[in-house]
């Protein structure tokens, strides 16, 4: 009898996309040396997008969609992993040009694949998910621009979604004084509960203003782009840095050079999808180090392969708080 195992599947006809929860076998799955029983994936910006269509996400049809997942090894041909190693995978194309996470198994390329640390189950890794891993990688961003406590203000922008939302915890705990920006102030508490000193309406950055604005941020810690990063990169302090990551209000990015060359601020750009090896090592042992489990719980609402399509507007909508993990086993 052949083993079939559930999936979400975009499919494709003509301009209209649809979404089916469907049974498949190993064998429609695509090449790779390594086979891995999902156990949890989640919902990220990038999901919403595929899911709905609204912006070319997906390369090739039909595709299982979801960025990333942690999951059981259950074959390997790379003996650096056997049967039972937990493990976690953030991009390298999944979603995109490869079969994703919205599935109970997957079919992948070993080195694409990184050991969870022993002290995140594989929940945990899903509710840090390919947002909270970047928040991390935000964060490395500006230590690596020696960006300290002492140096001032941290702003977050984004706050409530996961990017921001695991950003201000990681920043909070590390000493930092956090400023939240958001545009939903009826979740001050939830942003203050993670670590935020306190709450500015989004409003204020979204506008065209100065190129060169009172110097507000030691550094910042940007998902949103377009004229909020060129606000944030103009009040941000001499020497300062900013991590940029995302669009969540547009991707272009109308701004100037005077931040750079009359303040020496530094743009720090974020990419997980092909992040090397070694910096996705570097920026989990990170998080099972400085991440509070604690906090990361609140941030967290669980759904199942079933109900996910309904979250998918949604995040688009940046209506999601925190982050959504999908339990698939
Ligand atoms: P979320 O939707 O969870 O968070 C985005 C947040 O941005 C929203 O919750 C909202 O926060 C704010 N926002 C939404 N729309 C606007 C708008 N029009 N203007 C200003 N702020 C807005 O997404 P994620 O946290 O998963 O991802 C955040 C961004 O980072 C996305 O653009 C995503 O594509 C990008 N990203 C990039 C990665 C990379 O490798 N570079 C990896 C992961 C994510 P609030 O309500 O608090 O204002």
């Amino acid at each position: 009898m052949t083993d079939l195992f559930r999936a979400l599947k975009i499919e494709k006809d003509g301009d209209k996309q649809s979404l089916n929860l469907v049974e498949i076998s190993e064998n429609e799955l695509m090449d790779g040396n390594t086979v891995v029983d999902i156990t949890h994936s989640t919902l990220n910006y990038k999901d919403g997008l595929a899911m709905t269509g609204s912006s070319p996400i997906v390369r090739n049809f039909p595709m299982i969609p979801g960025i990333d997942f942690s999951g059981i090894i259950r074959s390997s041909e790379d003996s650096k992993f056997i049967k039972g190693d937990r493990v976690v995978l953030n991009g390298f194309g999944l979603s995109e040009s490869h079969f994703g996470g919205y599935s109970e198994r997957a079919r992948v390329n070993s080195d694409h694949l990184l050991k969870l640390p022993d002290n995140i189950s594989n929940k945990q890794a899903m509710e840090i998910g390919t947002a909270g891993y970047t928040a991390m990688l935000c964060v490395l961003g500006l230590e690596d621009s020696n960006i300290k406590p002492e140096n001032g203000d941290i702003l977050v922008t984004g706050a409530s979604g996961g990017v921001g939302s695991v950003a201000i915890s990681l920043l909070s705990d590390l000493g930092y004084s956090v400023i939240a920006s958001t545009g939903r102030l009826s979740e001050t508490d939830y942003l203050k509960g993670l670590g935020a000193q306190s709450i500015i309406d989004r409003n204020e950055l979204s506008e065209p203003s100065r190129p060169l604005g009172k110097e507000r941020w030691g550094g910042a810690i940007d998902s949103v782009g377009s004229q909020t990063l060129v606000n944030v990169l103009a009040q941000t302090n001499y020497g300062g840095a900013v991590s940029a990551c995302g669009l969540a209000q547009g991707m272009d990015l109308p701004a100037t050079v005077l931040p750079f060359i009359l303040r020496g601020v530094s743009l720090v750009g974020i990419d997980s999808v092909m992040a090397p090896m070694e910096k996705r090592e570097r920026a989990w042992k990170r998080l099972s180090k400085d991440l509070n489990m604690d906090k990361l719980g609140k941030m967290v609402v669980e759904t199942t392969l079933e109900e996910i399509q309904s979250f998918a507007q949604t995040i688009i909508d940046g209506q999601v708080r925190g982050r959504v993990v999908v339990n698939i086993a």
